[in-house]
């Protein structure tokens, strides 16, 4: 009798730390290399994708899959951060073959709707040889194949309700309908809005506004996001992402 008391309590006990257990255990992500980063974050019943990569990359987004041992049509949701190519190339590929649901801002659904995206201007030395270089060769991988988006968004979106703790928030200044994704209040995936590839600084190499890209980070500081993500290069700090506010909040004040 005492021992059954004493399981009954233990049962009793047991089950929310269970649950919080299974819920953190079963929720996962993955960075798949498409020419940008693109990232897989899902559980045992859906998937959500972040950005489609760059041209003819979508084998490595097949073989994620493969290696998550899931279907195609676990992914439910593609959150496009923006609509530069490198992002992008392979949306029409992916969302035929796993019939998911393209959310987009609205101020970049125009271009995957027409198959024309647009070239950033170089935001740094770096950004405009890049840029000079591609106009001077006329190197045009901006076209890729139309489709449709399905949820256009204005404003933040809480994703709750797929069953994952996601938040999308508006980030502009890299382009104007820039998001970002925030999982578990901690986690960014902040697509250009900040790029971790030399040095440092994580000021993006190229851009539309250099006081809203300032803005969006001090968005995603307030929000209390700690780890970032980025379109290219690996992830960082919020630490990192304060010194490079305020670095470039000197350096745009006095220009
Ligand atoms: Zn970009
Ligand atoms: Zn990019």
């Amino acid at each position: 009798m005492k021992h059954k008391v004493l399981l009954v309590l233990f049962c009793i006990i047991s089950i929310p730390l269970i649950e919080i257990q299974a819920q953190s255990v079963n929720e996962f992500f993955r960075i798949i290399k498409m020419g940008s980063n693109s990232f897989i974050i899902g559980n045992n019943t859906t998937g959500i994708l972040i950005d489609a990569g760059s041209h003819n990359k979508f084998h490595k987004f097949k073989s994620a899959l493969e290696k998550l041992k899931k279907s195609p049509d676990w992914i439910k949701y593609i959150i496009i951060t923006h609509t530069h190519y490198d992002h992008v190339a392979n949306l029409a590929e992916i969302k035929q073959l796993t019939g998911a649901q393209i959310i987009i801002h609205k101020d970049e659904a125009r271009y995957i709707e027409s198959g024309y995206t647009c070239l950033p201007d170089g935001m740094n030395t770096i950004g405009r040889t890049g840029r000079w270089f591609v106009d001077f060769f006329n190197i045009d991988k901006t076209k890729i194949k139309p489709v449709q988006p399905d949820i256009r968004i204005n404003s933040s979106l809480d994703m709750s309700f797929t069953g994952l703790d996601l938040e999308i928030v508006p980030t502009p200044g890299h382009s104007n309908g820039s998001i970002s994704v925030i999982w578990n209040d901690t986690i960014a995936f902040c697509g250009d809005a900040a790029f971790a590839i030399i040095g440092f600084d994580v000021w993006p190499i190229t851009g539309k506004d250099p006081q809203y890209i300032l803005n969006s980070w001090k968005v995603l500081l307030n929000l209390g996001c700690k780890i970032y993500y980025p379109g290219h290069g690996k992830r960082f700090t919020d630490e990192r992402l304060q010194k490079s506010l305020d670095k470039h909040i000197d350096k745009h004040s006095s220009q």
